[in-house]
């Protein structure tokens, strides 16, 4: 009797052995496909179009309310400051796999969830974002540099809780150069509207929209060459 038992056992075994196996490759696959999974949401309001691609199921739907809310409040006012012609059809990726905090390229603009999930209060990422599909300077229209810190400058002045999130433009440190860019370029930038040029972002971002941006636009704008406008800044740097 024991022989025939422990083959009969065996064959059970190797029976429950089989449709475990097939339990865990059906789980994993199926987990395979929740990973994978993402959820697009189109919203219709104010004459824009937002779609929200979203491919981390865990992410906060708080968040993604507030990202929103954050769009229809301040896409509309850098439009009117900036472009009538941008773009009304916008789209939002929270990415799971983009290592930054967020990229804007062809309206799109590429949420890490990580970044976001960690720092759930940093929602005028939203603003710099959507004012590089604002700006539309396409290639080679000026240096980088400017492009990001005019990004950042709109940060500061149409951001929704930049307080919240403990963003603020930084001191002026001898160390910093004009082309440092993001906050470091916006408050010089900022400087430069209180004390010389009111306006100067809204017509360099004109012209950098133009492509008739030169070196020569700082001096033609302010009376200063960029260079000589950073002496006078390190000097004074009060804003
Ligand atoms: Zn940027």
């Amino acid at each position: 009797m024991l022989v025939p038992d422990i083959k009969y056992l065996n064959i059970v075994y190797f029976n429950i052995m089989k449709k475990f196996l097939l339990l865990i490759t059906f789980l994993l696959s199926s987990g395979h496909a929740v990973v994978n999974a993402q959820s697009t949401e189109v919203i219709n309001k104010k004459g824009y179009r937002l779609t929200i691609i979203n491919q981390d199921p865990e992410f906060s739907k708080a968040e993604i309310a507030k990202l929103v809310k954050t769009f229809f409040e301040v896409y509309p006012k850098l439009e009117k400051e900036y472009n009538s012609k941008t773009s009304e059809e916008v789209t939002f990726i929270i990415d799971t796999a983009y290592d930054g905090v967020a990229e804007t390229g062809g309206g799109r603009v590429t949420f890490s969830s990580k970044y976001m999930t960690k720092h759930p209060a940093d929602i005028d990422v939203v603003t710099h974002e959507v004012m590089h599909i604002i700006q539309d300077y396409g290639d080679g229209a000026g240096p980088g540099w400017l492009t990001e810190g005019i990004a950042d400058y709109a940060r500061f002045k149409f951001g929704v809780d930049n307080k919240g999130a403990g963003w603020q433009l930084p001191d002026y440190k001898p160390s910093q150069n004009y082309d440092n860019a993001y906050r470091i370029t916006a408050r010089f930038l900022v400087w430069i509207e209180k004390k010389l040029k009111p306006d100067l972002v809204k017509s360099f971002d004109e012209q950098l929209r133009s492509h008739t941006f030169t070196d020569e636009s700082w001096k033609k704008e302010t009376g200063k060459t960029v260079d000589e406008l950073w002496v006078s800044y390190s000097a004074h740097p009060q804003i």
